[in-house]
């Protein structure tokens, strides 16, 4: 049994240990087999027969799902069904078994390619990823064009295994990570953001994806590990390095219990300032886990994968469908429901939006949802129509100038006549609010804050834009310093701008993910941090752990220093001073 350690890309932490278990699923064909004239009907009604039994089987396993882990992780089967209804998609099919006289699996195979070259052409990663969804639902009606008995994946086995999959299916993965004897996962494909990657990590499963070959490395039998925090597999390891991952599983499983234990206390300082700490997400699946990890509330959904649900532009059904189950898990707690935020780089090709020479500063956000009002107010209905529990809010991204904000009311108006008049229930006390994220936008914080009930600083968005350094640009990202006093300089002066004025702020950017920067945050006046759940408790832990007053003085004192690195040398080594555990669960920057 050889040994080998292969890399990929960690996107569940934590480390599991054992046997393997090997995913079979139907793959699409290379052999373009023809039928005779006289077969073509039948071979139609073949194809017609599999969407049937692939709509029953989507329904039964949505039921199975859903009892096994609750109605947030069904979500993924009603978008199938949804896939299924699509009569453009599987007359696409029927037409090519019928003007090719090929049978059904040679059209699906390429409807499949044409699908997957269409979302390859989307720029974004998190879009890119959605296609698996399509190619999910073909697979299955594939699967189903011929009646053989279907070998579940060891659902019936109370073994715990490692899964090794090429590609797992986004229902695939819902079905098989939630039968509860999943160790790992290890994938040749995948990204951060797949829907297994999301799936793994709200369900503790330590995952490694993007490995290539893991599937031809690996045999039955075969004992393995996959370690999710750093990203790396290895194949039958000697003795002396599962023992090395032993003792690194237990440390990890010390830490996640210490974080689930945080999760669960007060977000309040040493000298009892409340502070709130809420969650990011971008699929309905993730309300339970941002729970888990201590969330107080939704601070922004990113509405955007809606968008990649159908080759078509999402219905209003579609965006309710989304907005009200996230709105109905979170109850009470509120919801930010950011309106799309797509354009520039993230090109849909739905809206056959214009290549533009510079997509950083083109027709993107708010701009482009102001530029094509039709698609803007499907979404809006479908946000107000969610609001009738009164936790949804609404957030407009990327604002530039406060005519934006009136432009945006006009039609705002006009969308909450139309649901009176159609005697639509919504919350006619909807609060709205602007992402500042465009410098222009901070510098007249004071004109924004007057026009709206609330703020969210995107960080991301905001450090790019205010130091012209591409925020996914790694030859000049020794230049992204969050921690550059010209950034902090201006955080303070938006945040202290919005306090002015009476109104909520929040931060929602990567920097209130980080302890050393949420703490200077707070120091400014932050109470409101929003981030990825998974970093929920070690922001909690360091706001927790400390003194506010302590706090504003050294954050006072480092806002003179000149660099970056001075800051944050001052910041951790004067709280360290004052508050030892402050750190406790990481100081990461
Ligand atoms: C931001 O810019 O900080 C932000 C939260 O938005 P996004 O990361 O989605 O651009
Ligand atoms: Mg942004």
């Amino acid at each position: 049994m050889s040994f080998i350690r292969l890399r990929g890309v960690g996107v569940s932490p934590g480390i599991g240990m054992g046997e393997i278990a090997l995913t079979e699923r139907a793959l699409f064909t290379s052999a373009k087999e023809r039928v005779a004239s006289s077969r073509v009907d039948e071979e139609v009604r073949r194809f017609k027969k599999a969407v049937e039994r692939t709509r029953n089987e989507l329904l039964h396993l949505k039921q199975e799902v859903k009892e096994k882990m609750g109605e947030e992780h069904a979500f993924i089967f009603d978008a199938h069904l949804l896939i299924l209804e699509d009569q453009s998609l599987l007359s696409a099919i029927e037409r090519i078994v019928g003007q090719e006289k090929v049978r059904a699996e040679w059209a699906l195979t390429q409807v499949n390619k044409k699908y997957q070259e269409l979302f390859d052409s989307i720029a974004d990663d998190y879009f890119r990823q959605r296609k698996s969804d399509v190619s999910d639902v073909l697979a299955r009606i594939y699967g189903n064009l011929e009646l053989k008995r279907k070998k579940r994946l060891d659902s019936n086995n109370s073994k715990k295994l490692i899964l090794i999959a090429h590609d797992l299916l986004p229902s695939e993965a819902a079905m098989t990570l939630s039968v509860g004897n999943v160790l790992a996962v290890a994938m040749d494909m995948g990204g951060s953001t797949s829907h297994t990657a999301i799936l793994a990590r709200s369900l503790n499963i330590p995952a490694v994806v993007g490995l290539h070959n893991v599937t031809q490395q690996v045999k039955r039998g075969d004992y393995l590990i996959v370690d999710g925090t750093d990203g790396e597999v290895i194949i039958n390891p000697p003795p002396v390095v599962k023992k090395e991952f032993q003792s690194k599983k237990e440390k990890y499983e010390h830490y996640y219990r210490e974080l689930k234990k945080t999760a669960r206390l007060q977000s309040v300082t040493q000298d009892q300032v409340k502070f709130y700490t809420l969650a990011n997400i971008e699929l309905p699946e993730e309300v339970g886990m941002a729970f888990s990890f201590g969330a107080e509330g939704i601070g922004l959904f990113r509405s955007e994968f809606i968008y990649l649900q159908s080759e078509t532009l999402p219905t209003e059904a579609d965006h309710y469908s989304v907005y009200s189950r996230i709105a109905k898990a979170a109850y009470p707690a509120p919801v930010y429901i950011r309106t799309v935020d797509i354009g520039g780089d993230k090109s849909l090709p739905q809206l056959k939006i214009e290549k533009e020479p510079n997509p950083a500063l083109g027709l993107r956000a708010i701009r482009l949802s102001l530029a094509n009002q039709d698609v803007f107010k499907v979404q809006l209905r479908a946000i107000l129509r969610a609001s009738s529990l009164k936790n949804v809010r609404i957030l407009i991204p990327m604002v530039t100038e406060v005519e934006e904000i009136f432009e945006f009311k006009l039609l705002f108006e006009e969308v909450k006549l139309e649901l009176e008049r159609e005697r639509v229930k919504f919350d006619k006390q909807i609060q709205t609010g602007v992402m500042i994220e465009v410098p222009a936008a901070a510098a007249i914080t004071d004109i924004l804050a007057k026009e709206v009930d609330f703020l969210s600083i995107g960080t991301n968005d905001l450090i790019q834009y205010y130091l012209a350094v591409d925020r996914t640009n790694e030859f000049v990202s020794y230049l992204y310093k969050p921690l550059h006093p010209s950034v902090l300089r201006l955080i303070k002066f938006i945040i202290q701008a919005a306090l002015r004025e009476g109104k909520d702020v929040t931060v929602c950017g990567e920097m209130a993910a980080h302890p050393l920067s949420a703490l200077i945050l707070l120091g400014f006046g932050l109470r409101k941090f929003s981030m990825n759940p998974i970093f929920i408790p070690r922001v909690k832990n360091t706001l927790r752990s400390v003194e506010l007053r302590t706090v504003e003085k050294i954050v006072e004192e480092a806002l003179s220093l000149n660099t970056a690195q001075d800051i944050e040398e001052h910041v951790i080594e004067k709280i360290l001073a004052k508050h030892p555990k402050a750190f406790l669960l990481g100081q990461v920057m």
